[in-house]
């Protein structure tokens, strides 16, 4: 199947035009026009090869919705002209315990990535910066036309990856929540915390995202910087949700917890991670991490924003906008999710 979309062909060069071939649908693979994509921080990290181990050319992008535009024989989900998504994985070994289970992430074998990552028969696998993609239908995900397809976009990454931790550790009425950092991450933990009805704490570093995240749901805002502030919630969470991908002071939040809590990475700092013991034993604290969904629930969270009215808020952008975009990823100025509008795409 012939593809374009816009490609990084080294950590140093800017995302560019780039044709390429993706496999024909097999008997049980479903072919998806995309109408939009969601830019992910982990792209601007893996274009750049910030993590290591990055391959090239490569085609970021996986937070993917659009049309269904073939199925396989086999097929038995979707048809031709239903909305669908694609997510951060495109397979996984399948016969795992954590397979078997429904936690794809979770594949002992490990998981075959939407891009930046080889299949197993060592095929190159390419993202959602593209007009169209090809995946097995266990990984592909049904939307409701109820809700607006560009926002629901970031849904597949930034969304599973907070309303799982929250299901996982079931957050409800009754609990102190925390939510640290307001970014695309954030602000989807910040709807979820508050849709499943807990008291949601959002911690944040700039004054001007108060106002913000109460309209997001938050019950409270707690400025970081504020010894004082943080100093009046000692001991209080049942958990935090920790979506901040750069580095800082663990010691300050895990203090915040109170008996048994859980603090609950989904951020990924690029540096290791400094804790004080005590930090934990004192309170008997958990300190956790979480990778993105499983399929079922990566299924059941879609469904439950079509049923709640729950998308990201996003900036829907052209193709032409990809540079200035990654840039302003990287400084935090972005409410709270770019999306790239598939129509700009031109070959
Ligand atoms: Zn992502
Ligand atoms: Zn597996």
């Amino acid at each position: 199947m012939k593809s374009f979309g816009y490609a990084a062909q080294s950590k140093t060069s800017p995302l560019a035009p780039f044709h390429f071939d993706r496999r024909d649908p097999g008997p049980k693979d479903v072919a998806v026009a995309i109408d939009y994509c969601g830019i992910c921080h982990s792209d601007i990290h893996q274009a750049r090869d910030e993590w290591g181990g990055s391959i090239y050319p490569m085609v970021p992008g996986h937070e993917i919705v659009g049309r269904v535009t073939a199925v396989g024989a086999e097929v038995t989900k979707f048809k031709v002209g239903d909305l669908a998504g694609v997510g951060v994985a495109v397979d996984s070994c399948r016969v795992c315990p954590n397979c078997l289970a429904l936690e794809e992430p979770y594949c002992t074998k490990g998981m075959v990535g939407t891009y930046n990552a080889k299949d197993y028969d060592g095929t190159l696998m390419h993202g959602g910066y593209s007009d169209n993609i090809v995946a097995d239908e266990r990984f592909v995900f049904s939307i409701s036309p109820k809700l607006d397809l560009a926002a629901v976009a970031p849904l597949l990454c930034a969304g599973i990856t907070t309303y799982s931790p929250l299901r996982h550790w079931k957050v409800g009425p009754g609990m102190k929540v925390g939510i640290l950092g307001l970014g695309g991450l954030g602000h989807m933990g910040l709807k979820f915390a508050h849709s499943f009805g807990a008291h949601v704490v959002q911690f944040t570093t700039s004054e001007s995202k108060i106002a913000d995240a109460k309209k997001l749901g938050a019950d409270e805002v707690i400025l970081s910087k504020d010894p004082a502030q943080m100093a009046a919630h000692t001991g209080s969470f049942d958990f935090i949700l920790d979506c901040v991908s750069a580095p800082h002071d663990m010691d300050a939040y895990l203090r915040l917890l109170k008996l048994n809590g859980t603090l609950c990475l989904v951020g990924l700092p690029d540096q290791p991670l400094s804790v004080q013991p005590f930090s934990l034993l004192a309170g008997r604290r958990s300190l956790s991490g979480s990778a993105i969904g499983g399929t079922k629930e990566t299924q059941e969270m879609l469904d439950y924003c079509a049923e709640h009215n729950i998308v990201s808020d996003i900036e829907l952008i052209g193709y032409d906008k990809l540079p200035e975009a990654y840039e302003r990823v990287v400084k935090g100025d972005v409410k709270y999710r770019f999306v790239l509008d598939g129509k700009t795409l031109k070959s």
